[in-house]
Parts: structure tokens; sequence; C-alpha cells
């Protein structure tokens, strides 16, 4: 029987090293929809789009055929990976996923792959809009200075700052993130939610997967 999880969380919550994690214990197919934002976010810094001209972006995201290819966001046919992670992406993705043309967009591309096979999606909104009736829902959540430390440590964050200027855009992220208008960042009801601020990774899934087995 097909199923779907869903798990939402702030940034650097852990979300995508726990669904990757989870995603290969349980053989089942992951989507992470958080590089989709940032990959359209990509796209309209390298069209020297105005990222705060909402019109401009609603016509040029037109233009974006976006595919989700074994684990691999391709926009236009060019496959993107450690483009998503960079600092001028971080710094600008939150405004660009508050647009609503960007949204909706995005959100349709994910309900539709989401309809094919058993999935974990990762992101601030799947348990409350894109997949209200996911089978099964978590929120991730930690202390910011935790998260730093774990971005600190992240070889694929590729970010130059420091530990106190990474805290600083954690909560840069976290508010603008939980105050937009349109799907903010939140705990959907019937959300399990797991703070993993003194956990492993190991623990988190354990956690996970004894709420999925019952
Ligand atoms: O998960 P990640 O940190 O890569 O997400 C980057 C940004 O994309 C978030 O800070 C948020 O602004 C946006 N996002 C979103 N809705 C999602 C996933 C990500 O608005 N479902």
């Amino acid at each position: 029987k097909v199923f779907r999880i869903a798990i939402d969380g702030p940034s650097a919550s852990g979300k995508s090293t726990i669904s990757k994690y989870l995603s290969e214990i349980l053989a089942i197919d992951y989507l992470d929809t958080g590089a989709m934002y940032r990959a359209i976010t990509f796209y309209l810094l390298e069209n020297g789009y105005s990222l705060t001209d909402e019109n401009e972006i609603e016509k040029g995201i037109k233009k974006i055929i976006l595919k989700y290819d074994n684990n691999n966001i391709i926009i236009n046919n060019k496959i993107l990976k450690d483009e998503l992670r960079t600092e001028v992406v971080t710094k600008n993705v939150s405004l660009i996923s508050s647009y609503s043309s960007v949204r909706s967009k995005l959100v349709n591309i994910q309900r539709e792959i989401a309809k094919k096979n058993s999935i974990i999606l990762d992101g601030r909104d799947i348990g409350t809009v894109v997949l209200p009736n996911a089978e099964y829902k978590f929120f991730l959540v930690a202390d910011p200075e935790v998260r730093a430390r774990r971005r600190l440590k992240d070889k694929n964050s590729r970010l130059n700052m420091t530990f106190d200027e990474i805290v600083e855009d954690i909560k840069r992220r976290d508010y603008l993130d939980s105050t937009r208008a349109i799907s903010p960042l939140k705990k959907a009801e019937d959300a399990i939610v797991i703070d993993s601020s003194k956990l492993t990774i190991n623990e988190v899934v354990e956690n996970i997967l004894k709420s999925i087995r019952g």
C-alpha cells in the first residue's frame, strides 16, 4: 500500500539527513522540497531577475521546467547540486519562497510526485498544505545553537560564515518562514513533534520508525 511521510520543521533541524536515512531503511523515495525552492532561487539569480519584483518573477517561473529524477533536481535540463547550497541562494530563498506564484507551481509538482509511490517529503508545509492527508506526519525541532553547530559541521552547506553568523541566519529564516502570509512554517495539528537537540540521528530515526511501525 502506498503511504506518504511528511517531515516538516525549521531550517537545519535535521530534516534532510533524517529523511534520506529513513528512505534507505524503508526503501521508498525521498523528495527534498527545500531543494526545489533553492533551485528556483538559483535560476532567478542566474538569469538576472530582481528578486523583489514579484510580477517579473511570476512571468519568469513560467519559463522553468523543473523535473525530479533519481533524487536530482533538474531545471531546464540542467542538474543542480552544489549550486543549491551557496550562501547567496541560502540568503535569498526565504524571500522567493514567500511568493504565491512560486509556491503554487512547486506545490503542484510535489503533489504529482507524491501520487506515484510511497515517499517521504521534507519541507515547511508538507503536513499542513502539500499533503494534509499524509499517513504519517512529523515535526522536527532543535535549538538554534544546536542547528548552527550541525550546519557548521556539514560539508555540503558550503557556508563561509562564523558560528554566530550562522545562528543569526537560522533565526532570520525561522522568523521569515514562520511569519510569511502563505503557508507559513507550522506544525500540523496531527504531527508528532520530535526535539532532536539531545538526540542522535539514529535515535530520531528509531523514534520515527517506532511510530510508523506501531
Ligand atoms: O530546507 P531548506 O533549508 O533547504 O529550505 C530552504 C528554504 O526554502 C526555507 O528556508 C524556506 O524558506 C523554503 N521552503 C519552503 N517550503 C518548503 C521547503 C522549503 O518555503 N516546503
